[in-house]
């Protein structure tokens, strides 16, 4: 199994060593992360042509049919099987950092990962960072978790300074003026193992925000603004 023991090889604080998590949290994250893994790894034969697993299209389905008029579409409810955690991997090809952090647990948005993110998120342009919206880390986390792999996120764009959006403009149309990118509330998303059309259907699945597909340029933008598709 890919997946089986790769807790053992998680680490919470990747690219900046500055937060230190407390020796009782670090126990509380180890045991679920056990938990989670074993629960992965029970789900990994079971993945359709799709890249999503049929539990999850279940799931996915019938979320869609139950949830009645959501504030909050489908990403929490994708997330709930897993152990109670959600967990985020990722790595840039800007700064060359990666980020493996379990970020949220039994209720709880875990501060000091979420300072990870935002780092980790950050403008690699120029440095500046921006709160990133949890919202939008879930729907990644989310969809993620939904396509069953075990590779994680090549981040292209996460944050981005007006400086930045402003200079991207002046280059290509395909950039908005409010992008929410600006507001640390998007990112555009690759994966080897995934082509960009599997990638934008479990995001959409989430139904969570914003899904647009870039495949001439091979990524998948994720937002957590309102619910829409855009790209091909
Ligand atoms: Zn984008």
């Amino acid at each position: 199994m890919i997946a089986g023991h790769s807790f053992l090889g998680l680490r919470f604080v990747l690219c900046n060593n500055d937060f230190a998590l407390g020796d009782e949290l670090q126990e509380k994250i180890a045991g679920k992360a056990v938990e989670y893994e074993r629960r992965d790894s029970a789900r990994m034969a079971d993945t359709t042509a799709t890249g999503m697993t049929r539990r999850a299209l279940l799931g996915a389905f019938a979320a869609t049919a139950v949830v009645a008029a959501p504030t909050y579409g489908n990403a929490f409810g994708f997330l709930r099987g897993a152990g109670d955690i959600r967990r985020i991997r990722m790595y840039s090809g800007r700064t060359g950092e990666s980020i493996d952090t379990i970020y949220w647990i039994e209720g709880d948005y875990i501060k000091e990962a979420m300072a990870e993110i935002n780092h980790f998120m950050r403008d690699w342009r120029n440095s500046q960072t921006k709160q990133i919206d949890p919202r939008a880390v879930d729907i990644m986390a989310a969809s993620h978790r939904l396509m069953d792999v075990t590779e994680p996120y090549m981040m292209l764009s996460g944050y981005r300074s007006p400086q930045t959006n402003a200079m991207l403009r002046s280059k290509s149309r395909g950039v908005a003026k409010h992008s929410l990118h600006m507001n640390g509330q998007a990112a555009d998303l690759r994966l080897k193992s995934r082509s960009v059309g599997q990638m934008a259907q479990a995001a959409a699945a989430c139904a969570s925000g914003g899904v647009g597909k870039y495949s001439r340029s091979n990524f998948v933008h994720m937002d957590c603004g309102p619910v829409r598709s855009w790209g091909g």
